[in-house]
């Protein structure tokens, strides 16, 4: 594998020498604007989006065959049907309850469309895209089979040495790093982004703490694309996974500890030369877009309380900042999600569909194993069956295969999917529960 071209997509500890981009290595030609090294990152990141080769909205002329395509090829018939009788179908023994926000966002529909678009706007060019355009492997599997490739990737390390002049590079739903939109943009080839508005928001979010002079805490996963590239917008950030992450972090504030231990637990999770000691006084609380959404606001709250108890309420405002930057879409499927186990009493099982590695997915599995439901989370149509059995994933991301997970009886279905999935795979999965259904009963007929 290439070293020049060769970006780590984690830009905290990590841009190492031999990992940092060397463009002037690659691109004798540079068309797009070169940005000074001082310049803040907020700064870089405009003038890379201000450059003529970066195009955030698509593209008007192929928009009609983008939306053609997408409607012949994620939706579904099943699915209509649920939408046309109060969310609810029944087949057979097996009567579905489908919650009330579910699968496709906003902000991933724009992203495959602009993908869609950039395919017809540019037959004859290659197009890569800096990873997968959003976490589902079907969607995915679609965008190698229409020629939107992902760049080589070896753990969380990207070569993009093999993208040349003349080509398109898609930039996925999430985002992508600093550190790789400078590389792009300075060979020169057409960029075209994707990047959801929600995740942009975060980002601005990020604007405003290091205005303020403040940390940025990330509430997200460090290893997830989005907070890799929410991360190298911001000057200085540690990301905390979940409450007791933050619990640790607040309890130094407050009280100091072991500084050796406090950054080997967060090695790859800190900003380059962040030091507790000094890189607290004053921070600024924004999330991955698709945490859950009850504790990313007692994340908030804790560190509020924290500064305000270090602080005083006099001086509280210079030392937190917080703004509201869970998406929309997210929230909404997490509430369906609390509606429908409402009445959990009357669903014997819950089935959520979604990529294994979807974050938001993670979560609606997560609210239904903390009710006490059953809850069996696949990705695709070929996790159920053959026979009465299952291969899910838990929401701690353990995969196993489970037998006779299908009661043979009249049952109630919970259904739910995450905002990558496309409504075709709930049906394609749908269809095989009641294959599974259909054939406990002939056996017993028989
Ligand atoms: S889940 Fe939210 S942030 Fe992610 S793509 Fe959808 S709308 Fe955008």
């Amino acid at each position: 594998m290439s070293v020049a071209g060769f970006v780590s997509t984690f830009t905290g500890t990590a841009l190492s020498s031999r990992t940092r981009c060397d463009s002037s290595a690659l691109s004798p030609a540079k068309t797009s604007k070169r940005m000074h090294m001082s310049i803040s990152k907020r700064e870089a990141r405009r003038s890379i989006i201000k450059s003529d080769n970066f195009n955030r909205s698509g593209f008007k002329e192929s928009r009609e065959e983008a939306k053609g395509l997408m409607n012949r090829e994620f939706t579904s018939d099943l699915v209509k049907e649920l939408l046309a009788h109060s969310n609810i179908v029944s087949r057979g023994k097996v009567t579905v309850k489908l919650a009330k926000a579910y699968g496709f966002c906003w902000g991933v529909e724009r992203a495959i469309a602009i993908a869609y678009e950039a395919r017809a706007k540019f037959p004859d060019r290659r197009i890569w895209i800096t990873n997968e355009i959003i976490h589902n492997p079907i969607v995915n599997q679609r965008m190698k089979e229409i020629g939107i490739y992902s760049v080589p990737q070896e753990g969380l390390q990207k070569d993009l040495s093999g993208i040349e002049q003349g080509d398109v590079v898609v930039l996925p739903a999430f985002g992508a790093t600093l550190e790789e939109m400078k590389y792009i943009n300075d060979l020169g080839v057409e960029i075209v982004d994707t990047t959801c508005p929600w995740v942009s928001k975060v980002w601005h979010a990020l604007d405003r703490h290091q205005k303020k002079e403040c940390t940025s805490i990330i509430h997200g996963k460090w290893k997830h694309e989005e907070t890799i590239a929410t991360a190298s917008f911001a000057e200085k950030y540690l990301v905390v996974l979940n409450m007791d992450e933050a619990e640790y972090v607040a309890n130094y504030i407050l009280n100091g500890g072991d500084k050796a231990e406090f950054l080997a637990k967060f090695e790859n999770a800190k900003s380059e030369g962040f030091d507790p000691d000094t890189d607290l006084n004053a921070v600024g609380v924004a999330n991955q877009t698709t945490m859950l959404k009850s504790e990313t606001t007692a994340v908030a709250k804790l560190f509020e309380k924290v500064m305000l108890r270090k602080f005083g309420p006099t001086d509280l405002n210079s030392h937190f900042v917080a703004y509201d930057t869970i998406c929309n879409a997210t929230q909404e499927r997490q509430d369906a999600m609390y509606d429908l186990l409402a009445e959990k009493e009357s669903l014997d099982l819950m089935l959520v569909v979604g990529g294994f590695n979807s974050s938001n997915t993670s979560h609606l599995q997560e609210i239904a194993e903390h009710a006490g439901v059953p809850s069996f989370w696949v990705d695709r149509p070929e996790r159920v069956g053959p026979g009465n059995r299952i291969y899910c994933r838990s929401a701690s991301g353990e995969e196993r295969l489970v037998e006779d997970w299908l009661p043979e009886r009249e049952i109630t279905v919970g259904l739910t999917s995450g905002a990558s999935t496309p409504d075709n795979v709930v049906e394609d999965v749908l269809e095989r529960v009641f294959m599974i259904s259909k054939l406990a009963e002939a056996k017993v007929l028989a």
